[in-house]
């Protein structure tokens, strides 16, 4: 077993034109291990993507206190590409387009970086492995060949993150907001790549704005952050829970200013 800890995590981000720090986590408390989901639920702007940048190295995020261990071992001073080795993997809320680079090179490249010298994948296992996850996503071959994202649809953008987390198959994955923008039948399928994922070598953080989600993927535990901060954790219940109070009735109940 492996575990992902993130502990007391305070983080800034510098506003460019004020050239102030402002802070967006407020001390945040989230134990991951492999083979438990987990899911964080929040409002807009309450810091859910400033966690998922900050967990996977965004220079742009100020860790100010606390910190982030894989197994005990702190991972705040690795760059982004160990921290990728060392079994982390983040579903971009806004996936980027990348010329250049056609979207199986990048697979396979990613893939490989991930692995020993002598322990490449080979390009048949690849495109086995490939043919297999893209039926499972209801995807063509065709949008492998094509540049990284370029051209994709929102939902076609959602799917091929799926794609590149069943074709890396970290140990840590954090999905954000992988539901944004997907009709249902969309949200199925990729609901579906997610769950096959499900392994006792592997855990999941979603982060989601909506209930709906959690319908298809069942967590283990459900967070709820408002304002840089953890303010309530419990079983799957409490997502159920939220879309019956809202958030605003959830402020009320725990007492929080808006
Ligand atoms: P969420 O994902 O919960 O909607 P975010 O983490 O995206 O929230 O944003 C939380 C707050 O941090 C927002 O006020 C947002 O404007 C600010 N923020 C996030 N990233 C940056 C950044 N790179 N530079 C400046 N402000 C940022
Ligand atoms: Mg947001
Ligand atoms: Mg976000």
């Amino acid at each position: 077993m492996s575990t992902l800890k993130v502990t007391d995590l305070h983080v800034s981000v510098t506003d460019e034109e004020e050239k102030t720090e402002r802070e967006i986590l407020k001390g945040v408390d989230l134990t991951i291990n492999t083979g438990e989901t987990h899911a964080i639920m929040g409002p807009n702007g309450t810091g859910k993507s400033t966690l998922s940048e900050t967990i996977m190295g965004n220079p742009n995020y100020i860790v100010t206190q606390g910190d982030v261990t894989i197994d005990g071992e702190s991972i705040l001073g690795k760059p982004v590409d160990e921290r990728a080795r060392l079994g982390l993997f983040l579903a971009m809320q806004y996936p980027a387009e990348i010329k250049g680079i056609t979207n199986a090179e990048f697979m396979r490249a990613a893939i490989n970086s991930r692995r020993a010298d002598d322990d490449q994948i080979s390009i048949r296992s690849f495109l086995k492995e490939l043919d297999k996850n893209i039926k499972t996503l209801n995807m063509t071959e065709e949008m492998t060949e094509r540049y990284l994202n370029e051209g994709f649809s929102g939902g076609e953008k959602k799917r091929n993150e799926i794609l590149q987390l069943m074709m890396i198959k970290p140990k840590f994955a954090i999905l954000d907001e992988i539901d944004s923008g997907l009709d249902i039948d969309a949200l199925q399928v990729v609901a579906q790549g997610v769950n096959e994922m499900a392994s006792p070598d592997f855990g999941t953080l979603m982060i989601t704005h909506y209930q709906r989600l959690l319908n298809y993927i069942h967590p283990d535990q459900v967070h709820v952050m408002m304002d840089g901060r953890i303010v309530k954790t419990g079983d799957a219940s409490l997502a159920e829970e939220l879309e019956e109070k809202g958030y605003a009735g959830l402020r009320d109940e725990l007492g929080i200013d808006a």
